[in-house]
């Protein structure tokens, strides 16, 4: 069953400060977890978190994870830009697709740079010249799976990222010469996996990577970034996995492949966005109105601007009436938000509460919108997009990012009446 971390009494409090629809994050929860994330890694001795910044790039959240002993892996210009406005000298730059000022700019932060591409070597040396630490992104080629038995999880032999092994050991050899000192690799193969052993399984493939650029390239790995990719689970029914088992699992990998090797002292690094936040964020929406014409619906204030994983992938998120927790789920619903698109549904033949629309209407929980939730709202419709607000671990609460406003939504237009030319 899926618990929400906030009862209806609290939630009325914050209606009565900050209308719905919002997101909520609980302070609490992000804390435990990135605690427990650090305790299943802490037999690593330079094991380090780079929160992924594009899952929730609000800086109260990026602050608390940096008490949490987090770093920062970024993207973009703006998520650079995010990362040094938070203080953080911390950060992992692993893009794709990478504009020169992105480059320059990362450079100049002192940001790890995760090469995406061979001939990115290059071009960095040109723009910045090449840094002392450096790391270079692989990308496995064929199907990605975990065992010989098991599904094919993804498929990086389609995937735009990385280096071939080829590429990438002929790259090492290019920035030692180069007179890079710190050398790392990074892998992201699959995403929002839902078993144990991704990351044993990926790390295994990178640790016999690492130990053969140590034998062709004579350069020595020091750290492992095996990126994101854990997964959560979105439905009710599943338990959630267990990260103490995967840490086990890397370090048994670890032990049998890096130790041998002389490899002993190489440094994990993850760069999780999904496992840090999204089961710590709820979206919370009211119901508006009622319509029954071959299915019934309940429309709420929230859109798919707000969440777009449901219309995007036909993501399941759970659904709570708060309040009516126990009340028997007798009632079937497509619930809806106002988009001219059909396919903005939060859910689909659900079986619900009966709900109360209107201007007192229910207070629907959308859970585990934590992770690429907010930050993958767009305007679509003219939907303005929705405030965050954080509940604190005291039980209080903070807005963390206002509601957009309609002056916002009109901010990059001219309506200074001269429509000339
Ligand atoms: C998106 C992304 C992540 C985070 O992925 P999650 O699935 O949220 O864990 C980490 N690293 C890179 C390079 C990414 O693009």
């Amino acid at each position: 069953m899926k618990t929400p971390f906030v009862t209806l009494e609290q939630l009325h409090k914050i209606i009565k400060e900050h209308p719905t629809p919002f997101h909520l994050y609980d302070e609490r929860g992000i804390r435990e977890n990135a605690r427990n994330l650090h305790k299943a890694f802490s037999w690593n001795k330079g094991f380090r978190e780079y929160f992924a910044v594009k899952a929730t790039p609000n800086p109260y959240i990026m602050r608390i994870l940096q008490e949490e002993g987090c770093g920062f892996d970024c993207a973009s210009y703006a998520e650079l830009v995010l990362a040094e406005k938070v203080g953080s000298k911390d950060v992992m730059f692993s893009s794709n697709v990478t504009p020169d000022e992105d480059f320059i700019l990362a450079y100049n932060n002192g940001a790890i740079i995760n090469l995406d591409d061979f001939t990115h070597i290059e071009i960095l040396d040109k723009l910045c010249g090449i840094p002392e630490v450096i790391s270079c992104r692989y990308n496995s080629g064929g199907d990605f799976k975990t065992d010989e038995t098991g599904n094919v999880m993804d498929v990086p032999g389609e995937a735009k990222y990385g280096f071939t092994r080829a590429q990438i050991i002929d790259g090492f050899k290019i920035l030692k010469a180069k007179g890079a000192k710190r050398f790392g690799i990074h892998a992201f193969l699959a995403s929002n996996t839902q078993t144990e052993d991704y990351y044993p399984v990926l790390a295994g493939m990178m640790f016999e990577l690492a130990v053969e650029i140590k034998e062709k390239a004579g350069v020595e790995i020091s750290f492992v970034n095996l990126s994101g990719g854990v997964g959560v689970n979105y439905l009710p029914d599943k338990s959630s996995q267990d990260i103490f088992k995967i840490g086990q699992g890397v370090k048994a990998q670890f032990e049998r492949i890096m130790h041998p090797a002389g490899l002993e002292n190489c440094a994990i690094y993850t760069e999780l966005g999904r496992y840090m936040l999204a089961p710590y964020g709820h979206l919370i929406t009211k119901a508006l109105r009622y319509k029954n014409i071959y299915r019934e619906y309940i429309g709420v204030d929230a859109c798919a601007c707000d969440l777009m994983r449901p219309a995007l992938y036909k993501a399941y998120h759970h659904i709570t009436v708060a309040g009516k927790e126990n009340a028997p789920h007798d009632k079937v619903y497509d619930v809806t938000g106002g988009l001219c698109e059909n396919n903005d549904k939060f859910a689909i033949q659900r079986p619900l509460p009966e709900i109360k629309v209107g201007e007192n209407g229910d207070i629907l929980i959308i859970h585990d919108t934590g992770a690429h939730g907010h930050s993958m709202g767009y305007n679509y419709n003219g939907k303005l997009r929705s405030a965050e607000i954080l509940l604190t671990e005291n039980g209080r609460f903070k807005l963390i990012r206002r509601a957009e406003t309609v002056a916002d939504y009109f901010r990059t237009l001219d309506f200074s009446g001269d429509y000339r030319f």
